[in-house]
């Protein structure tokens, strides 16, 4: 399968590229997911976000009761960045325990989430998997 630009009509830009990059001859067009599902890792429970969402326990206590207790009433934030393509996810400063992202701290500018990624509190609570919606 491939896919044709919507941008300059250019066809059979491979399943791989999410972008038509200019770096690579394109003309910038960037096919941007449609929002973000985290998956928790205790019960396989799910949550869609289509929004930039600010997330703390509330939120994620229903994601996974038992790890959400190391969260706090805002713990990370997922935004959408038209510049960087895609949703990037921050750590909350003012968060008791930080959140990582495939077990390491979150960079301060944030990071762009990709289908695969697992955030977690500390890396041991709260694990949740990332999917991307089309
Ligand atoms: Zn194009």
């Amino acid at each position: 399968m491939s896919w044709k630009c919507p941008q300059c009509g250019v066809e059979g830009l491979g399943d791989a590229l999410t972008a038509h990059s200019i770096e690579a001859g394109g003309c910038g067009y960037s096919k941007f997911p449609a929002g973000v599902v985290l998956t928790s890792a205790a019960g396989g429970k799910e949550l869609a976000l289509r929004l930039p969402t600010m997330l703390g326990q509330s939120v994620l206590r229903t994601l996974d009761p038992v790890g959400s207790r190391f969260a706090s009433a805002e713990q990370f934030r997922v935004d959408k960045s038209a510049a960087r393509g895609g949703w990037v996810v921050h750590n909350v400063s003012h968060a008791t325990n930080p959140t990582y992202l495939n077990g390491a701290s979150i960079a301060a500018e944030g990071q762009v989430l990709k289908a695969g990624d697992s955030l977690s509190i500390k890396g041991k609570y709260l694990q949740l998997s990332i999917r991307l919606l089309d």
